[in-house]
């Protein structure tokens, strides 16, 4: 049995420090925003290049908090618009409605899932603020072409990065490609806690210093509040063993990589269409992502194989109850994706017999 993610695997690698990276908060008696989290923002802002790391609670604050912020600022107000690709996880929306922006969905190219940016121009509006970036399973999305757009019409680009720790773009890494960006530390990806975490990049100071302020009740110093804040912080044990697994990302990315080319390579099968990769670099392989017209029979033979998959994503954000205002809009690149999309076992921990054998499996379809 291959399953599609073995988190418990994963982790096993790094059990010993991770447990004494753990044994040492619990000994240091100090839990909430202390030299943890401290040590890994630094760490974290070192490493995507970057002047400003700022831990919160997940990903999907890391990005509405950037939102927030420039709401604060009077840079942003109710009711501008911000392009996002119609195909990202409905996390990335959610995070623009939850700060009473509207998202403006654009669809994506069907060979990388990522943003068509010849397709943005059109979407653009007196009332564009923003363009979401999402370098969707692990693939940077970012590139000069869509600076070159942003910058026409003063728009900000935001990063989400949740998918995509430790790509890179012409040797800058992701988070540190637009004004702002957003991780997620959820367990699954490719940096992932024991729970939830998430954090903002940004080389802009003032920008950080507002965010660690809202996620922190509004607060700067205790009990004077500058804002309406929100509780939204990255906790000390998380942050001990984040730092621990920091140091073995790009290790971990390497072996996605390895796997990637293997699946790149080695799986033949004409009825499979493999995921388009611009570059090595800027690919971290958060997910595999195929696609096939018998998506969920060749799924169905999988399983009976023994090889675990999962679906990213069965159901599109303009299809969604939650956003019932686009349930008639017709994105059709978007739903060939939700419609053909199935992704192999991915992990870093995956051993070579594991790997062709999900070769072999898809082969003999
Ligand atoms: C995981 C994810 C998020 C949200 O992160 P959480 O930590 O789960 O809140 C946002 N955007 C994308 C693309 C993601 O994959």
């Amino acid at each position: 049995m291959i399953p599609f993610l073995n988190l418990g695997k994963v982790n096993a690698e790094y059990r010993d420090e991770i447990v004494s990276a753990m044994a040492r908060v619990v000994d240091s008696g100090w839990y909430i925003l202390g030299n943890e989290v401290r040590e890994f923002e630094r760490r974290f802002a070192d490493y995507c290049g970057v002047s400003q790391a700022i831990g919160v609670a997940n990903g999907l604050d890391a990005l509405s908090l950037v939102f927030r912020a420039y709401i604060e600022f009077g840079q942003m107000a109710e009711g501008d618009e911000v392009i996002v690709p119609a195909n990202t996880y409905i996390a990335s929306m959610l995070a623009i409605s939850a700060n009473r922006l509207i998202p403006k969905p654009v669809e994506p190219e069907l060979h990388t899932f990522n943003l068509d940016i010849s397709r943005i121009e059109d979407s653009i509006t007196s009332r564009t603020r923003a363009i979401m970036v999402v370098h969707l399973y692990g693939q940077i999305g970012y590139s000069d072409e869509l600076q070159k757009l942003a910058d026409k019409y003063g728009l900000k680009i935001i990063e989400d990065a949740a998918q995509a720790h430790g790509a890179l773009y012409h040797c800058k890494r992701a988070g540190n490609l637009g004004d702002a960006a957003g991780f997620s530390f959820y367990p699954g990806k490719n940096l992932g806690a024991l729970g939830d975490g998430g954090a903002v990049t940004t080389n802009d100071a003032k920008l950080a210093d507002t965010i660690r302020a809202l996620g922190n009740y509004g607060s700067t110093v205790k009990y004077e509040n500058l804002f309406k804040g929100v509780n939204s912080r990255l906790d000390e044990l998380q942050a001990a063993l984040l730092s621990v697994k920091l140091q073995y990302l790009d290790r971990d990315n390497s072996s996605r990589r390895a796997i990637a080319s293997k699946y790149l390579n080695l799986i033949t099968n004409p009825r499979l269409i493999l995921p388009g990769c611009l570059c090595q670099e800027s690919h971290v392989w958060h997910l595999f992502v195929i696609r096939t017209e018998l998506r969920d029979l060749f799924q169905e033979h999988l399983r009976q194989r023994g090889i675990g998959t999962v679906i990213h994503y069965p159901v599109a954000p303009h299809k969604q109850p939650a956003y019932v205002e686009w349930n008639d809009y017709s994105y059709p690149i978007t739903e060939e994706i939700h419609r053909t999309v199935l992704s192999l076992p991915m992990a870093p921990c995956m051993t070579e017999a594991e790997v062709q054998a999900v070769i072999d499996a898809c082969n003999c379809y």
